[in-house]
């Protein structure tokens, strides 16, 4: 398939081009699209055969519902049902990177809801987002931009070596300012159901109550958490003490990669590939993960060890993401490494 790609920072139309992939939405086509959180692979949230196409194309088990992405609240009222309490919540959230679980319209197909009766919602604030949907004119079904398991895209040139071919449009637009996915919320029973890049404490603070997790037996209320994620093809394992301990656990192996604080890289003195994967903390981290697991793939070495510092650990968002790349393998010593190359 012939993809039309418009690099948006690059040309000066940029109305014409988003234009141009809203008119791709209408009729039945898929358009890669930046949004504030990660690249999304969106179609008319109204037309259930380009929707199954999504799944087709991700190579998405069809259980796992696709978020809807709405311009305005008008919008939103025409995907789930909503509370007068529900909309005064939304506005204070939206624009941004909260999803929101409604009851959803009968308009709304199974297939994007994964055969459950109720649908994900969210107002998204990246501006070329919202512009397209407004120029579609009808929502945007979209789920993130990857092939199912691996990193979300979180750059034009990410989502251009995922699709290009296998969608009709691709808008670039750089890299995107959070890097992690949306917040999912159960505002009916404040339940948080998937971590993501709208803080918790925030949200806690402008909805006025607390939130919790979901119950254990309760799988089913967010479907796509129970699959692996956001894996790159290389082995990749979770390592949280200092650079000497790791160099000594790493001794005598060179065929690897740090993804870690450019401060502890920068003390690694053995021989390593070297990933920086924050200057600034773990907001920085969330920004960079993905890009840095993509990066690991072309760096062909035997594994990767991503270093979780103590304020990354402290994010439920970062350390969500971390331990589903690795299957949440950590390594405590030399042996727990040689155990799981084996098994690698
Ligand atoms: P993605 O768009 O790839 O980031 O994935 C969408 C996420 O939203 C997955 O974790 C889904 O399980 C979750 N989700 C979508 N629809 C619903 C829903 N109706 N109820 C609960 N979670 C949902
Ligand atoms: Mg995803």
């Amino acid at each position: 398939m012939k993809t039309y790609i418009a690099d948006l920072q690059k040309i000066k139309n940029k109305s014409n081009a988003i234009k141009k992939a809203a008119g791709i939405i209408k009729n039945g086509g898929i358009v890669v699209f930046p949004t504030e959180t990660v690249y999304g692979i969106g179609a008319n949230a109204f037309n259930k055969d380009a929707c199954a196409r999504i799944f087709k194309i991700k190579g998405r088990k069809s259980d796992n519902p696709l978020i809807v992405h709405a311009s305005d609240i008008e919008m939103v009222k025409k995907i789930g049902v909503l509370s007068k309490k529900d909309q005064q919540i939304m506005e204070r959230l939206w624009p941004g990177p909260v999803t929101i679980i409604l009851k959803a319209m009968p308009v709304i197909s199974k297939v994007i809801t994964g055969g459950i009766d109720t649908v994900a919602v969210r107002i998204p604030s990246n501006k070329i987002a919202i512009n397209l949907i407004k120029y579609a004119g009808v929502p945007i079904a979209a789920p993130s931009a990857n092939p199912s398991g691996f990193p979300s895209a979180t750059s034009g040139d990410h989502a251009e070596e995922y699709f290009n071919g296998k969608v009709n449009a691709i808008l670039k637009n750089g890299r995107t300012k959070y890097g992690i996915e949306s917040t999912v919320i159960d505002l009916s029973t404040m339940e948080i159901l998937r971590p993501g890049s709208f803080n918790i404490k925030k949200l806690e603070r402008i909805i006025g109550s607390k939130s919790r997790s979901p119950k254990k037996n309760s799988a089913t209320k967010s479907p796509g958490m129970k699959y692996r994620h956001y894996a790159p093809k290389t082995a990749v394992f979770m390592f949280d003490g200092d650079s000497k301990k790791l160099q000594n656990i790493c001794d005598g192996l060179n065929n690897f990669a740090v993804i870690g604080p450019n401060t502890f890289c920068n003390k690694m003195q053995i021989q390593c590939k070297k990933i920086i994967l924050t200057r600034h903390g773990a907001d920085d981290a969330k920004r960079n993960l993905f890009d840095a697991l993509i990066k690991l793939d072309k760096l062909h070495v035997a594994f990767g060890i991503i270093v979780v510092s103590k304020d990354m650990s402290d994010d439920p968002a970062l350390i969500n993401r971390i331990e589903k790349a690795t299957s949440n393998i950590k390594i405590l010593d030399k042996e727990s490494l040689l155990n799981v190359l084996g098994n690698s």
